[in-house]
């Protein structure tokens, strides 16, 4: 953002050529020489966040870009904007620019929400949660087809991270016995929605999940 830029009359995007004036949001492009020699300045349309980017080249959701949706969730869904003036100006910014990708993927956090809950209450609740409160090792491993399922957990949560290729997404749960009704969620991402639902549906459809000790597994998605 410029400081004591004085902007001049024609100035023009260098990527889109549009013109920007007064009071647009703008970013200033230096030379990579370092001696400061202004390269162009770049509108806000066409300087998009990276992960917003990358998000929009390969469909990959990360976890950091998954909270940014749950936060737009709050902001733009359950408090209709009217809590917008209550955010730093650059995340108010963020939420607005991006604001059909962010609610894009407040739906896809929705959908592998509620294929967590399935998975919670066909694997976690039955018998993974007393096979984990009998261990006494924190680390344990399980193959699900092509998938690998890590365990690990402390303080009472439980993180049970699915791994396929490239991709992971990682689920929280309780360990606490009394608790018979889903309440866990995701925890980690770094999939494509679609993929993460695929991963997750694969494994709840699977008859049993067999975890066995792996020492190697330290803090799975983690
Ligand atoms: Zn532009």
């Amino acid at each position: 953002m410029g400081k004591a830029y004085t902007l001049d009359k024609k100035a023009k995007c260098g990527q889109c050529k549009n013109p920007i004036k007064e009071g647009d949001i703008f970013t200033i492009i230096y030379a990579d020489d370092g001696s400061g020699k202004i390269e162009h300045l770049l509108c806000d349309n066409c300087e998009v966040d990276d992960m917003i980017q990358e998000y929009r080249n390969t469909g990959i959701v990360s976890s950091k870009l998954s909270m940014e949706a749950a936060m737009a969730e709050v902001h733009l869904v359950e408090f209709k904007g009217d809590s917008l003036h209550r955010l730093r100006a650059d995340a108010r910014h963020f939420l607005l620019k991006y604001k059909k990708d962010l609610l894009e993927l407040v739906e896809g956090n929705k959908k592998i929400g509620d294929a967590i809950q399935k998975f919670e209450e066909k694997h976690w609740l039955p018998y993974i949660k007393k096979y984990w409160n009998d261990a006494t090792m924190r680390g344990h491993e399980a193959k699900i087809g092509d998938m690998k399922a890590m365990m690990w957990g402390s303080a009472g949560r439980v993180l049970i991270t699915l791994e396929k290729g490239k991709y992971d997404l990682t689920m929280i749960f309780s360990d606490y016995e009394g608790q018979t009704t889903p309440n866990g969620g995701q925890q980690g991402i770094h999939a494509p929605v679609s993929i993460a639902l695929d991963m997750i549906e694969t494994a709840t459809k699977a008859e049993k999940i067999k975890f066995e000790v792996e020492e190697k597994v330290k803090l799975a998605g983690l």
